[in-house]
């Protein structure tokens, strides 16, 4: 695996003629890697033959700066694990090679309700600092294939759009979630959790299991289960609740029946760590 710093000794290196040739798949994250990001790896792999990792962790999509601070880093391990997954070509680059002109957002770009709304709504920017990090990248690497997971299940609704709005000429493949063995949907932040917490956290991928089960097996309205779900986390001590919504698949608008795709999502803070979830429900 060839790991490259700079911007652009990436970009000569894929512009060979040997290269260019080549179907890129490309996977973005935040370092901290675990067996989520790895299974996005192993999936661009086996469509793609030129395959590029970046980990950069985004200082403008954090709107919290102990959170960003915190982000855990395990670049060691992370290299390892990449090298052992077969991916060719890890970007690593710092702050001024992704923003040679600075992190000033030039002209943000407007997703509307779908930015506005659960996330965009608990975490002011993140959205446009995440879309601003993700352009730059697709615009340094040119992937035919950007692999992004349905964890960050919001993140790549935008993603999708941006491709649309940007016209690029990107595929974006949304990878399902891969989860511990007790249904905790795997994530950086988990090593940050107590043994304790780590314990309690299982509840949200078990409330959402919960909901989906109630949504195909019962006559309960979105609402009910909205409600019964809200009322399962709020009882357990020592997770505080920021939401769980019950939305539309596509638009994340409220539903209005239980004939739309629906998707529900939650976010949670235990001990100090945020965690998101969802699952698709019908
Ligand atoms: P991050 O490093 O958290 O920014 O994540 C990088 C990419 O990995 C994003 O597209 C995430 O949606 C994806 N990802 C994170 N956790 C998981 C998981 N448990 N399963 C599948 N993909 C994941």
């Amino acid at each position: 695996m060839l790991i490259f710093k700079r911007t652009n000794e990436l970009q000569r290196f894929l512009k060979t003629t040997d290269n260019e040739q080549k179907t890129i798949g490309f996977t973005p994250t935040m370092g901290a890697l675990h067996q989520g990001h790895i299974s996005l790896i192993r999936q661009s792999r086996k469509y793609c033959q030129m395959n590029v990792c970046s980990i950069f962790v985004n200082p403008t999509q954090f709107n919290d700066l102990t959170d960003f601070n915190k982000y855990p880093k395990t670049i060691e391990r992370d290299i390892e694990m990449l090298h052992d997954a077969g991916c060719d070509v890890l970007f690593l680059p710092d702050v001024n090679e992704v923003y040679p002109t600075g992190t000033a957002l030039a002209k943000p770009l407007q997703f509307g309700f779908i930015a506005q709304t659960l996330e965009g709504e608990h975490r002011p920017g993140h959205f446009q600092g995440m879309a601003q990090v993700v352009e730059r990248l697709l615009k340094i690497i040119k992937p035919n294939k950007l692999y992004m997971g349905l964890k960050d299940y919001q993140q790549q609704l935008i993603v999708a759009q941006l491709i649309q709005k940007l016209k690029l000429s990107v595929h974006l493949v949304a990878a399902k979630t891969v989860r511990e063995k007790d249904g905790l949907a795997m994530s950086s932040r988990n090593v940050r959790l107590s043994p304790n917490d780590r314990k309690l956290a299982v509840q949200i991928s078990k409330t959402l299991k919960q909901a989906k089960r109630l949504m195909q097996h019962t006559d309960k309205s979105i609402g009910e289960i909205q409600q019964l779900c809200i009322d399962a986390i709020c009882n357990k001590q020592g997770i505080e609740l920021e939401y769980f919504e019950i939305r539309n698949a596509s638009t994340l608008r409220h539903p209005l029946g239980k004939n739309e795709k629906l998707v529900a999502l939650a976010a949670v803070k235990i001990g100090g760590v945020r965690l998101i979830d969802n699952m698709l429900l019908n």
